[in-house]
Protein backbone atom coordinates (compact mmCIF):
# COMPACT_ATOMS: atom_id res chain seq x y z
CA UNK A 1 0.00 0.00 0.00
CA UNK A 2 0.80 3.72 0.00
CA UNK A 3 1.93 5.49 3.47
CA UNK A 4 3.38 8.77 4.23
CA UNK A 5 7.16 8.25 5.37
CA UNK A 6 9.11 11.15 6.67
CA UNK A 7 12.71 10.96 5.69
CA UNK A 8 14.42 14.31 7.40
CA UNK A 9 12.70 17.30 7.69
CA UNK A 10 10.56 19.08 5.16
CA UNK A 11 11.53 15.35 2.95
CA UNK A 12 7.77 13.87 3.19
CA UNK A 13 6.99 11.19 0.59
CA UNK A 14 4.04 9.14 -0.10
CA UNK A 15 5.63 5.53 -0.92
CA UNK A 16 5.03 1.79 -1.43
CA UNK A 17 5.33 -0.11 2.62
CA UNK A 18 4.50 -3.47 3.46
CA UNK A 19 0.86 -3.73 5.02
CA UNK A 20 0.01 -3.97 8.09
CA UNK A 21 0.28 -6.57 9.95
CA UNK A 22 -1.35 -8.39 13.44
CA UNK A 23 2.00 -8.41 15.40
CA UNK A 24 0.50 -9.07 18.87
CA UNK A 25 -2.96 -10.73 20.10
CA UNK A 26 -4.06 -7.25 21.54
CA UNK A 27 -3.49 -5.74 18.02
CA UNK A 28 -6.36 -4.63 15.76
CA UNK A 29 -6.04 -3.60 11.92
CA UNK A 30 -8.43 -0.75 10.33
CA UNK A 31 -8.82 0.30 7.02
CA UNK A 32 -9.44 4.04 7.19
CA UNK A 33 -12.11 5.85 6.37
CA UNK A 34 -9.99 9.25 6.14
CA UNK A 35 -6.74 10.02 7.56
CA UNK A 36 -5.48 13.97 8.24
CA UNK A 37 -2.66 15.63 9.32
CA UNK A 38 -1.59 17.36 12.57
CA UNK A 39 -0.30 20.46 13.85
CA UNK A 40 2.42 18.16 15.80
CA UNK A 41 3.63 16.50 12.51
CA UNK A 42 4.76 19.67 11.76
CA UNK A 43 7.17 19.67 14.96
CA UNK A 44 9.58 16.89 12.99
CA UNK A 45 8.64 18.20 9.60
CA UNK A 46 10.16 21.24 10.42
CA UNK A 47 13.61 19.75 12.34
CA UNK A 48 12.06 20.97 16.29
CA UNK A 49 12.00 17.53 16.69
CA UNK A 50 14.55 14.95 15.98
CA UNK A 51 13.97 12.25 12.96
CA UNK A 52 16.21 9.54 13.56
CA UNK A 53 15.32 7.61 10.23
CA UNK A 54 12.31 7.07 8.23
CA UNK A 55 9.12 7.62 9.91
CA UNK A 56 5.48 6.13 9.18
CA UNK A 57 3.33 9.83 10.11
CA UNK A 58 0.13 9.54 10.98
CA UNK A 59 -2.14 9.38 14.47
CA UNK A 60 -5.51 10.75 14.11
CA UNK A 61 -8.02 7.71 13.19
CA UNK A 62 -11.55 6.68 11.87
CA UNK A 63 -12.50 3.15 9.80
CA UNK A 64 -13.07 -0.27 9.88
CA UNK A 65 -11.95 -3.44 11.67
CA UNK A 66 -10.87 -5.39 9.11
CA UNK A 67 -8.84 -8.06 11.39
CA UNK A 68 -8.64 -8.30 15.37
CA UNK A 69 -5.59 -10.25 17.46
CA UNK A 70 -7.16 -13.77 18.81
CA UNK A 71 -7.47 -11.68 22.68
CA UNK A 72 -9.67 -8.45 21.31
CA UNK A 73 -12.57 -8.93 23.09
CA UNK A 74 -14.78 -5.68 22.32
CA UNK A 75 -14.48 -5.00 18.45
CA UNK A 76 -14.41 -6.95 15.86
CA UNK A 77 -14.41 -6.90 12.14
CA UNK A 78 -16.69 -4.90 10.08
CA UNK A 79 -17.67 -1.97 12.80
CA UNK A 80 -16.78 1.16 12.50
CA UNK A 81 -14.24 2.48 15.19
CA UNK A 82 -12.54 5.67 16.35
CA UNK A 83 -9.27 5.64 18.61
CA UNK A 84 -7.11 7.94 20.50
CA UNK A 85 -3.65 9.03 18.86
CA UNK A 86 -2.43 7.44 22.45
CA UNK A 87 -3.03 4.15 22.85
CA UNK A 88 -4.04 2.89 26.07
CA UNK A 89 -5.20 -0.72 27.96
CA UNK A 90 -7.56 1.74 29.54
CA UNK A 91 -7.33 -0.80 32.98
CA UNK A 92 -4.30 0.22 34.30
CA UNK A 93 -4.70 2.99 37.64
CA UNK A 94 -4.10 6.03 35.42
CA UNK A 95 -6.15 4.67 33.06
CA UNK A 96 -9.35 4.07 35.72
CA UNK A 97 -8.12 7.71 36.77
CA UNK A 98 -9.07 9.36 33.21
CA UNK A 99 -5.52 9.68 32.09
CA UNK A 100 -5.78 7.16 29.65
CA UNK A 101 -2.17 9.15 27.95
CA UNK A 102 -0.52 8.36 30.65
CA UNK A 103 -1.19 4.49 30.17
CA UNK A 104 1.36 2.43 31.79
CA UNK A 105 1.01 0.49 28.75
CA UNK A 106 1.36 3.47 26.48
CA UNK A 107 2.24 3.58 22.88
CA UNK A 108 1.90 6.89 20.59
CA UNK A 109 -0.37 5.72 17.51
CA UNK A 110 1.48 6.08 14.04
CA UNK A 111 1.08 4.91 10.83
CA UNK A 112 -2.09 6.17 9.96
CA UNK A 113 -1.71 8.42 7.18
CA UNK A 114 -1.94 5.54 5.00
CA UNK A 115 -5.45 3.39 3.83
CA UNK A 116 -4.73 0.72 6.30
CA UNK A 117 -3.35 1.06 10.04
CA UNK A 118 -2.37 -1.14 12.99
CA UNK A 119 -3.67 -0.37 15.95
CA UNK A 120 -2.24 -1.70 19.59
CA UNK A 121 -4.15 -2.28 22.30
CA UNK A 122 -7.43 -2.61 20.71
CA UNK A 123 -9.76 -3.47 23.04
CA UNK A 124 -8.53 -0.20 25.44
CA UNK A 125 -7.79 2.49 22.28
CA UNK A 126 -11.24 1.77 20.19
CA UNK A 127 -14.90 2.80 20.51
CA UNK A 128 -17.23 1.54 18.13
CA UNK A 129 -20.59 2.99 17.01
CA UNK A 130 -23.57 1.19 17.16
CA UNK A 131 -23.66 1.04 13.29
CA UNK A 132 -21.46 2.49 10.59
CA UNK A 133 -22.17 6.12 10.55
CA UNK A 134 -23.44 7.72 7.26
CA UNK A 135 -20.08 9.18 4.94
CA UNK A 136 -20.56 13.57 5.50
CA UNK A 137 -19.93 12.31 9.53
CA UNK A 138 -16.30 11.32 8.41
CA UNK A 139 -14.45 14.14 8.98
CA UNK A 140 -16.04 15.11 12.10
CA UNK A 141 -15.20 11.64 13.60
CA UNK A 142 -11.93 11.95 12.12
CA UNK A 143 -11.57 15.35 13.85
CA UNK A 144 -12.92 13.61 17.52
CA UNK A 145 -9.96 11.33 17.35
CA UNK A 146 -7.26 13.82 18.32
CA UNK A 147 -7.98 17.82 17.84
CA UNK A 148 -10.99 17.88 18.88
CA UNK A 149 -10.21 15.59 22.24
CA UNK A 150 -7.53 17.72 22.97
CA UNK A 151 -8.98 21.10 22.73
CA UNK A 152 -12.04 18.88 25.17
CA UNK A 153 -9.19 18.22 27.54
CA UNK A 154 -7.82 22.18 27.22
CA UNK A 155 -10.88 22.81 28.45
CA UNK A 156 -11.53 20.18 30.85
CA UNK A 157 -7.97 20.96 32.42
CA UNK A 158 -8.56 24.54 32.37
CA UNK A 159 -12.01 23.78 34.59
CA UNK A 160 -14.47 25.79 32.20
CA UNK A 161 -17.51 25.70 33.45
CA UNK A 162 -21.04 27.03 33.65
CA UNK A 163 -20.53 31.33 32.88
CA UNK A 164 -16.73 31.09 32.71
CA UNK A 165 -14.73 33.32 31.45
CA UNK A 166 -12.04 32.02 28.65
CA UNK A 167 -9.43 32.99 26.79
CA UNK A 168 -8.33 30.72 24.07
CA UNK A 169 -4.31 30.89 22.94
CA UNK A 170 -3.67 29.68 19.55
CA UNK A 171 -6.19 29.58 16.09
CA UNK A 172 -4.73 26.38 14.78
CA UNK A 173 -7.06 23.10 14.78
CA UNK A 174 -6.98 22.97 18.54
CA UNK A 175 -7.49 26.10 19.56
CA UNK A 176 -10.93 25.92 17.28
CA UNK A 177 -12.11 23.19 19.05
CA UNK A 178 -11.13 24.24 22.47
CA UNK A 179 -13.83 27.35 21.52
CA UNK A 180 -16.28 24.67 20.54
CA UNK A 181 -15.37 22.94 23.72
CA UNK A 182 -15.47 26.02 26.18
CA UNK A 183 -19.03 26.54 24.17
CA UNK A 184 -20.28 23.21 24.63
CA UNK A 185 -19.41 23.43 28.47
CA UNK A 186 -21.41 26.47 28.93
CA UNK A 187 -18.74 29.30 29.27
CA UNK A 188 -20.33 32.55 28.81
CA UNK A 189 -17.46 34.74 27.21
CA UNK A 190 -14.55 32.90 25.12
CA UNK A 191 -12.34 35.02 24.08
CA UNK A 192 -9.83 33.86 21.03
CA UNK A 193 -6.36 35.30 20.60
CA UNK A 194 -5.97 34.78 16.17
CA UNK A 195 -4.86 37.19 14.25
CA UNK A 196 -5.92 35.56 11.00
CA UNK A 197 -9.09 36.01 10.01
CA UNK A 198 -10.41 33.27 8.18
CA UNK A 199 -9.78 31.28 11.76
CA UNK A 200 -11.46 34.53 13.35
CA UNK A 201 -14.47 33.32 11.48
CA UNK A 202 -14.49 29.98 12.21
CA UNK A 203 -14.04 30.91 16.18
CA UNK A 204 -17.25 33.11 15.94
CA UNK A 205 -19.27 30.21 14.38
CA UNK A 206 -17.62 27.49 16.77
CA UNK A 207 -18.89 29.95 20.00
CA UNK A 208 -16.29 32.76 20.29
CA UNK A 209 -17.65 35.79 21.85
CA UNK A 210 -14.84 38.29 21.42
CA UNK A 211 -11.44 37.96 19.18
CA UNK A 212 -8.36 39.17 20.40
CA UNK A 213 -5.75 39.79 17.41
CA UNK A 214 -2.68 41.79 19.51
CA UNK A 215 -0.07 39.26 20.98
CA UNK A 216 2.33 39.88 23.70
CA UNK A 217 1.85 42.27 25.83
CA UNK A 218 -0.45 44.53 24.28
CA UNK A 219 -2.87 41.28 23.99
CA UNK A 220 -2.63 40.72 27.71
CA UNK A 221 -3.47 44.15 28.27
CA UNK A 222 -6.75 43.59 25.39
CA UNK A 223 -7.41 40.16 27.68
CA UNK A 224 -7.18 42.60 30.84
CA UNK A 225 -9.26 45.69 29.47
CA UNK A 226 -12.08 42.67 28.58
CA UNK A 227 -12.27 41.30 31.71
CA UNK A 228 -12.35 44.62 34.22
CA UNK A 229 -8.71 43.93 34.74
CA UNK A 230 -9.52 40.39 37.04
CA UNK A 231 -8.40 38.29 34.08
CA UNK A 232 -9.90 35.36 32.95
CA UNK A 233 -11.11 32.13 34.68
CA UNK A 234 -9.61 29.58 32.47
CA UNK A 235 -7.14 29.38 30.05
CA UNK A 236 -6.08 27.45 26.95
CA UNK A 237 -2.80 27.43 25.78
CA UNK A 238 -3.21 25.76 22.33
CA UNK A 239 0.23 26.14 21.01
CA UNK A 240 3.64 25.17 23.10
CA UNK A 241 6.04 28.03 22.43
CA UNK A 242 7.66 30.14 25.10
CA UNK A 243 5.46 33.20 24.05
CA UNK A 244 2.65 31.37 24.00
CA UNK A 245 2.65 30.13 27.72
CA UNK A 246 3.67 33.90 28.64
CA UNK A 247 0.87 34.79 27.36
CA UNK A 248 -1.50 32.06 28.79
CA UNK A 249 0.21 32.16 32.16
CA UNK A 250 -0.47 36.71 32.06
CA UNK A 251 -4.70 36.08 30.78
CA UNK A 252 -5.60 34.01 34.00
CA UNK A 253 -6.83 35.26 36.82
CA UNK A 254 -5.27 34.48 40.38
CA UNK A 255 -6.43 31.27 41.10
CA UNK A 256 -7.76 30.83 37.84
CA UNK A 257 -6.43 27.48 35.82
CA UNK A 258 -4.26 27.18 32.45
CA UNK A 259 -5.13 23.39 30.45
CA UNK A 260 -2.38 23.15 28.52
CA UNK A 261 -2.05 21.31 25.47
CA UNK A 262 0.30 22.36 23.09
CA UNK A 263 3.75 20.48 23.29
CA UNK A 264 6.31 22.98 24.84
CA UNK A 265 8.88 23.36 22.78
CA UNK A 266 11.29 25.84 24.81
CA UNK A 267 8.98 26.51 27.29
CA UNK A 268 10.76 27.43 31.36
CA UNK A 269 8.56 28.26 34.13
CA UNK A 270 9.38 31.04 36.68
CA UNK A 271 9.05 29.70 40.38
CA UNK A 272 8.58 33.24 41.86
CA UNK A 273 5.92 34.23 39.22
CA UNK A 274 3.55 30.91 39.55
CA UNK A 275 3.55 31.02 43.29
CA UNK A 276 2.41 34.90 43.58
CA UNK A 277 0.58 34.93 40.28
CA UNK A 278 -1.25 31.57 42.25
CA UNK A 279 -1.78 30.23 38.44
CA UNK A 280 -3.10 26.55 38.67
CA UNK A 281 -1.89 24.02 35.77
CA UNK A 282 -2.80 21.40 33.88
CA UNK A 283 -2.21 19.55 31.00
CA UNK A 284 0.03 17.14 28.55
CA UNK A 285 -1.33 15.04 26.12
CA UNK A 286 -4.73 14.68 26.11
CA UNK A 287 -6.27 11.51 27.68
CA UNK A 288 -9.02 11.59 24.77
CA UNK A 289 -9.99 8.07 25.31
CA UNK A 290 -11.58 9.34 28.13
CA UNK A 291 -13.66 11.71 26.06
CA UNK A 292 -14.56 9.35 23.07
CA UNK A 293 -17.85 7.73 24.09
CA UNK A 294 -19.11 11.43 24.95
CA UNK A 295 -17.70 12.94 22.11
CA UNK A 296 -18.48 10.13 19.29
CA UNK A 297 -22.72 10.44 21.04
CA UNK A 298 -22.28 14.28 20.38
CA UNK A 299 -21.66 13.81 16.81
CA UNK A 300 -23.22 11.25 15.86
CA UNK A 301 -26.56 13.13 17.26
CA UNK A 302 -25.55 16.37 15.32
CA UNK A 303 -25.18 18.31 18.43
CA UNK A 304 -21.92 19.49 17.46
CA UNK A 305 -20.49 19.92 13.65
CA UNK A 306 -16.53 20.06 13.53
CA UNK A 307 -15.98 18.95 10.12
CA UNK A 308 -15.31 22.27 8.99
CA UNK A 309 -11.92 22.49 10.56
CA UNK A 310 -11.11 20.97 7.31
CA UNK A 311 -10.16 23.40 5.14
CA UNK A 312 -8.15 21.60 2.36
CA UNK A 313 -8.79 18.15 1.34
CA UNK A 314 -6.28 15.66 -0.72
CA UNK A 315 -5.89 12.73 -1.86
CA UNK A 316 -3.19 10.54 -0.11
CA UNK A 317 -0.64 11.17 -2.47
CA UNK A 318 -0.42 14.80 -2.91
CA UNK A 319 0.30 14.45 0.85
CA UNK A 320 3.62 16.36 0.89
CA UNK A 321 0.96 19.53 -0.43
CA UNK A 322 -0.70 19.02 2.78
CA UNK A 323 2.40 19.55 4.73
CA UNK A 324 3.34 22.12 2.61
CA UNK A 325 -0.06 24.40 2.87
CA UNK A 326 -0.53 23.36 6.77
CA UNK A 327 3.64 24.83 7.79
CA UNK A 328 2.73 28.22 5.29
CA UNK A 329 -0.53 28.11 7.22
CA UNK A 330 -1.97 28.01 4.37
CA UNK A 331 -4.43 25.43 5.09
CA UNK A 332 -5.54 24.51 8.92
CA UNK A 333 -6.40 21.45 8.97
CA UNK A 334 -5.60 18.74 6.03
CA UNK A 335 -7.95 16.32 5.31
CA UNK A 336 -6.31 13.18 3.41
CA UNK A 337 -8.37 10.60 1.32
CA UNK A 338 -6.84 7.06 1.43
ZN1 LIG B 1 -3.69 1.95 31.18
Amino acid sequence: MLATILHKPGDIRCEDVADPKILRPTDAIIKLSASCICGSDLWPYRGLQPVDGPQHMGHEYCGIVVEVGSEVRTVRPGQFVVGSFCLSDNTCPHCRFGFQSSCEQREFMSGAQAPYARVPLADGTLVATSEVPPVELIPDLLAVSDVLGTGWYAADAAEVREGSTVVVVGDGAVGLMGVLAAKEMGAARIIAMSRHPSRQKLAHEFGATDIVAERGEEGVARIKELTKGVGADSVLECVGTAESFEQALACSRPGGTIGYVGVPHGVSFDGQKLFFGQKRMLGGPAPVRRFLPDLMERVLQGRIKLGKVFDLKLPLAEVAEGYRAMDERRAIKVMLEV
